[in-house]
């Protein structure tokens, strides 16, 4: 078994965890991230880059050559229903210098964060490397057991960051326990060819249905949501069925759906969960981004509340660790009392407010989401809108 031994062990190479190890190592924290995958390429990964976290590279001094990276830039977001098109939020009355939405693979903008940090010389990222298991003494977490491409790896830290996702390890193996598991609804995701110069809107609702569908260039990544636990049921209606449905929302799918969605290998079902741990922390130990607070991709802003998460720790808890020692109770307490209240507000809005949106039946009758109801009636509410979905309810900065 090796050994290896750094201040500072981020568990999670997703946007809580890179930019939790950029943060630190800048601070010259000495860092260390794993990654359980060889790449960032998975595509289920969300593609939005928030006003708040375009302010964030920006104040890093690394907004420039970030968006020399491909991205499209949206200003307003519709949902169209039967009745027609709604514009429900508008960027550009944002406060600040960013106002509109970057559209990139999320696997761009993880590359990025990661040879940025790979320039710096406290930072560390291994990759091909899955937490199994916290070493932990009487209630206290000394660090992380892992496997790797090269064997087994025992790292021993100061604290160990839990930035591993919705399904975390890291908080199952700490025993925190969770306060609220609700599941809203589940995703269908899938690609299609994008026609040269075709655009469409990004989210498509009506009777017992809702699609997304995200330009990625030369496709489509459509994702089509149905009603939490209904797999099994669209599975036995079967796929013709399933493309029938889908090409009811969106027509001009349809020739494409029968060419490209030929086998239920097309499509992948990803299960969305929204939770949320009771106590983020033990001695040694912090949970962010989803690994704290697992959010639904409605509205889009699990990704940037992970940065949130990633700037508010590295910003209170670096200098500790700089001086070489574990944060105290109370300082890794405070991380979670300013982050908690942000996350319970994002995912009461997308359980609560939003709940509407999602098809509960296929093929029921359901009337336009009281999102767009509201917003046509108030249409200055849409900036308001767009200020929860791009800046957040408490926006953090690096210093
Ligand atoms: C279908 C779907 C679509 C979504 N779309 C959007 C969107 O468009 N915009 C948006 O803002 N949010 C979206 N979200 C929410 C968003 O994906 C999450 O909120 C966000 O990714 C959380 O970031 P994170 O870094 O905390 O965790 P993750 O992005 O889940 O990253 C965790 C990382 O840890 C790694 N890992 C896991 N376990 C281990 C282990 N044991 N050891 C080592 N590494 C490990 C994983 O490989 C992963 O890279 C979506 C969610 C779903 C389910």
């Amino acid at each position: 078994m090796q050994t290896l031994t750094t201040r500072c062990c981020v568990v999670g190479g997703g946007p809580a965890g890179m930019m939790a190890g950029l943060l630190l190592a800048r601070q010259g924290v000495d860092v260390t991230v794993l990654e359980k995958h060889g790449d960032f390429l998975r595509d289920f990964r969300g593609d939005t880059v928030h006003p708040s976290t375009l302010q964030i590279f920006d104040e890093l001094g690394l907004i420039e050559e970030f968006l020399t990276i491909k991205h499209s830039e949206v200003r307003t977001i519709s949902i169209e229903t039967p009745a027609g098109s709604t514009e429900v939020a508008d960027f550009t009355r944002l406060p600040g210098k960013y106002r509109y939405v970057a559209f990139m693979p999320q696997w761009d903008l993880l590359d990025f964060v990661a040879r940025k940090a790979r320039e710096l010389p406290s930072f560390r990222l291994i990759q091909r490397a899955e937490a199994t298991d916290l070493v932990q003494v009487d209630g206290r977490v000394l660090g992380v057991r892992v496997t790797t491409a090269d064997g087994p790896l025992e790292i021993h830290s100061d604290l160990v960051l839990a930035a591993d996702g919705r399904h975390s390890t890291v908080r199952r193996a700490a025993g925190l326990p969770l306060s609220v598991s609700e599941t809203p609804m589940d995703v269908l995701w899938f690609r299609l060819s994008r026609e040269p110069g075709e655009g469409m809107s990004f989210l498509r609702t009506g009777p017992g249905h809702l699609l997304i569908t995200i330009d990625r260039g030369a496709y489509w990544q459509v994702a089509y949501i149905i009603p939490a636990g209904a797999y099994d049921t669209v599975r036995a209606e079967g796929l013709p069925r399933l493309r029938e449905r889908i090409a009811s929302v969106r027509g001009t799918f349809k020739e494409r759906l029968e060419r490209e969605i030929t086998d239920w290998d097309d499509l992948k079902l990803l299960n969305v969960r929204v939770d949320r741990l009771r106590t983020w922390y033990r001695p040694g130990l912090l949970c962010i981004g989803d690994a704290a607070h697992a959010m639904s991709p409605a509205g889009g802003v699990g990704i940037n509340l992970a940065v949130q998460d990633a700037v508010a720790a590295a910003r209170m808890l670096g200098p500790a660790l700089k001086a070489g020692r574990t944060p105290s109770r109370r300082e890794l307490a405070a991380v979670q009392r300013r982050r908690a209240f942000p996350a319970r507000v994002v995912q009461f809005v997308q359980v609560r407010l939003m709940s509407d949106m999602y098809p509960k039946e296929p093929g029921t009758y359901t009337r336009p989401p009281s999102v767009v109801r509201i917003v046509r009636r108030f249409p200055f509410l849409r900036r308001w809108t767009a200020r929860l979905i791009g800046l957040g309810v408490r926006p953090e900065h690096v210093e």
